[in-house]
C-alpha cells in the first residue's frame, strides 16, 4: 500500500498550514497554539485507526456499548470542565455550553442502548426462497467538523459510527483544538483502544489526502458550502461514501394566526442562540402582513434588549462571535447587503468594546437580486420579510439554494402541518423550533446537503447493506 508521507511531494510537506489556534473570543488573547501534524505522524495515525478496525469490527455490540456508554458517562459527569473549555475557546455563553456536553453524553447514551437494535438483520420477503439484508461496519471513516458545536457535531458522527463498528479519525475545525483534544482524551479515559477515535490536527491539503488514502472508507463533512463541494468532490473522485451537513437559511414563517408572544420568544431563541451561529438557526423571518408590524416592533425590542458580557458569566445575554475574522466576514456582508439596497433596523455594527461583538441587527428590503437574498448569515443578523399571505410565504421560503431546515407559527396546526409540507427543506418545525434530538434525523436538501445524522437513520449513512438469499432455487435453463 502507499503510504501518505511516500506518496507526497517534499515541496508540498514543506507548506505553511493553517495554525491550529485557540483565541478567547470575549478579550482576543491567544489561549494556546498546536503545530499540524507531521504528515508521518498523520501516517501513524492512520495505520493506527486501521489495525484498530480490524479489531473493533468484531467486537460485539455489548462490549462496543460499555466503550460508548462510559464515555457518554464521563462526560455528564465533567460537563463542566468540558463546558468551560468551549466557553473560552469559541465564546458559547456557558449554560448553552453545558447544554451542548449533555447533549453530546445523551447521543452517545442513545446510541449505545440502540445500536443494536438499528442494525439488526432486516427479514425480506421474496416471492421464492428467504432473504435478509444484514448490515456490517466498512472502515475508517473520515470526519471533518466545524466550530460551532465544538463537542454535539463530534458526537454525532461518533456515537453511530462507533457503535456500527467503525472507527473515526476526525479533523475539527482549526479555531477549537483544545476542545477537539479533550474529545479525543474522553475515548482514551473510557477504555477506548488505540485508534478507535482519533484526532487530527491536519491542514486542507493533508486532509485531501486523507481523502484519497484507501484505508479511509467514507467522508463526513459538517461545515460549509465551499467545504462540502470541496470534500464531496474529492471522495466522489474516490469512489467513497459521503454525508454532507452544510449550511442553511432557514425560513421562520408567521402566519397571521399565530400567538405572536410565543412565536417572538422562538425567533429570539432561533436567532440569537449561540450567537446566531447554527446552521438551521431561523435567518429568514417571513411575516404575514396583518401580524408584520406588531411582530417587527416586539422582535427588534427583544434583539435590543440584550446584554453583550463575559461568556463565563450566566446573566450575560449577548456573547461573542468565535473568532474575529467570523465577526469581520459578517459585518462586511452586512456592509454589502446595504450597499446593494438591503435597509438596517437595527444594529449592524461592530460593539465598542473589547472581543469580537457584534450588534443583534435586523436587516429589511432584502430584493432577490441582492446578493444576501441568498446568502447565509452565520452570525446575529435576521432578515425580515413581510408577505401577503400564506402562499406567497411558501413561495419565499422555497426561493432558497438551501434547504435545511425551516419552521411555521400557527394555532391551526393542521394548517401548519399541510404548510411544512410545502417547504423545500430537510425539516420542518411547527411552533417551535426544537431542531435536534438523539432519536430524530437531522439533515438537508439543496445546497444544504444530503445525507442524515441522528436517530436510526444516522448510523445507517456508514454500513454495508448486504443482501443474503437463500433456498435452493434451480438455475433457469
Ligand atoms: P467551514 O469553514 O466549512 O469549516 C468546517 C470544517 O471544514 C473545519 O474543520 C474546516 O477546517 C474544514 N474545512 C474547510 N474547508 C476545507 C477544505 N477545503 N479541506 C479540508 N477541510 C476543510 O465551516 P465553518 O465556517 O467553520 O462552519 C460554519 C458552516 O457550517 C456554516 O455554513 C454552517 O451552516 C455549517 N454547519 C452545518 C451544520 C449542519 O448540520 N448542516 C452544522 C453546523 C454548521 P479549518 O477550520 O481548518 O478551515
Amino acid at each position: 500500500m502507499t503510504t501518505l508521507a511516500a506518496s507526497r511531494p517534499a515541496s508540498a510537506k514543506a507548506k505553511a498550514a493553517p495554525a491550529y489556534r485557540s483565541v478567547n473570543p470575549y478579550d482576543g488573547k491567544v489561549l494556546k497554539t498546536f503545530p499540524t501534524l507531521t504528515d508521518r505522524q498523520l501516517e501513524e495515525k492512520l495505520e493506527a485507526a486501521a489495525r484498530c478496525f480490524e479489531a473493533w469490527r468484531h467486537v460485539s455490540y455489548a462490549e462496543r456499548a460499555v466503550v460508548v456508554a462510559k464515555a457518554a458517562a464521563i462526560l455528564h459527569a465533567k460537563a463542566d470542565e468540558f463546558a468551560r473549555t468551549m466557553t473560552l475557546e469559541m465564546g458559547k455563553r456557558i449554560n448553552e455550553a453545558r447544554g451542548e456536553v449533555e447533549f453530546s453524553s445523551n447521543i452517545l447514551a442513545y446510541y449505545a442502548k440502540n445500536a443494536e437494535r438499528f442494525l439488526a438483520a432486516v427479514r425480506l420477503n421474496p416471492t421464492v426462497g428467504e432473504a435478509h439484508m444484514e448490515s456490517s461496519p466498512i472502515g475508517v471513516i473520515f470526519g471533518v467538523e466545524p466550530w460551532n458545536f465544538p463537542y454535539y457535531q463530534l458526537a454525532r458522527v461518533a456515537g453511530p459510527h462507533l457503535m456500527a463498528g467503525n472507527v473515526l479519525v476526525v479533523k475539527h475545525a482549526g479555531c477549537v483544538p483544545q476542545c477537539a483534544i479533550a474529545f479525543e482524551k474522553l475515548w482514551i479515559d473510557a477504555g477506548a483502544p488505540v485508534g478507535l477515535y482519533t484526532n487530527l490536527l491536519i491542514s486542507h491539503e493533508q486532509s485531501d489526502h486523507v481523502v484519497d488514502d484507501p484505508r479511509i472508507k467514507g467522508v463526513a463533512l459538517t461545515g460549509s458550502v465551499a467545504a462540502g463541494r470541496s470534500i464531496a468532490a474529492r471522495a466522489g473522485r474516490n469512489l467513497k461514501i459521503s454525508s454532507m451537513e452544510l449550511g442553511g437559511s432557514d425560513a421562520f414563517i408567521v402566519l397571521e394566526d399565530a400567538d405572536l408572544e410565543h412565536a417572538v420568544k422562538w425567533a429570539v431563541w432561533g436567532r440569537m442562540y449561540n450567537t446566531g451561529q447554527t446552521c438551521c438557526a431561523a435567518k429568514r423571518f417571513i411575516v404575514v402582513e396583518k401580524l408584520a408590524d406588531r411582530f417587527l416592533e416586539e422582535f427588534k425590542a427583544a434583539l435590543a434588549a440584550l446584554r453583550p458580557g463575559d461568556p463565563m458569566d450566566e446573566r450575560t445575554t449577548l456573547g461573542p462571535l468565535s473568532t474575529e475574522s467570523a465577526l469581520m466576514d459578517l459585518l462586511k456582508q452586512v456592509d454589502s447587503a446595504v450597499a446593494k439596497g438591503a435597509k438596517v433596523l437595527l444594529g449592524g455594527k461592530r460593539i465598542d468594546r473589547p472581543g469580537s461583538f457584534m450588534e443583534p441587527t435586523i436587516l429589511t428590503d432584502i430584493r432577490p437580486e441582492n446578493p444576501a437574498f441568498r446568502d447565509e448569515f452565520f452570525g446575529p443578523v435576521a432578515m425580515f420579510f413581510r408577505v401577503k399571505d400564506e402562499d406567497a410565504a411558501v413561495a419565499l421560503a422555497n426561493d432558497s439554494d438551501f434547504g435545511l431546515g425551516g419552521s411555521v407559527f400557527t394555532k391551526d396546526v393542521e394548517r401548519g402541518k399541510r404548510l411544512a409540507s410545502r417547504v423545500e427543506t430537510g425539516m420542518m418545525f411547527i411552533n417551535n423550533i426544537s431542531w435536534s434530538d438523539a432519536e430524530l434525523p437531522f439533515g438537508g436538501i439543496k445546497n444544504s446537503g444530503y445525507g442524515r445524522e441522528l436517530g436510526d437513520m444516522g448510523i445507517q449513512e456508514f454500513v454495508n447493506k448486504k443482501l443474503v438469499r437463500t433456498g435452493a432455487i434451480e438455475a433457469p435453463v
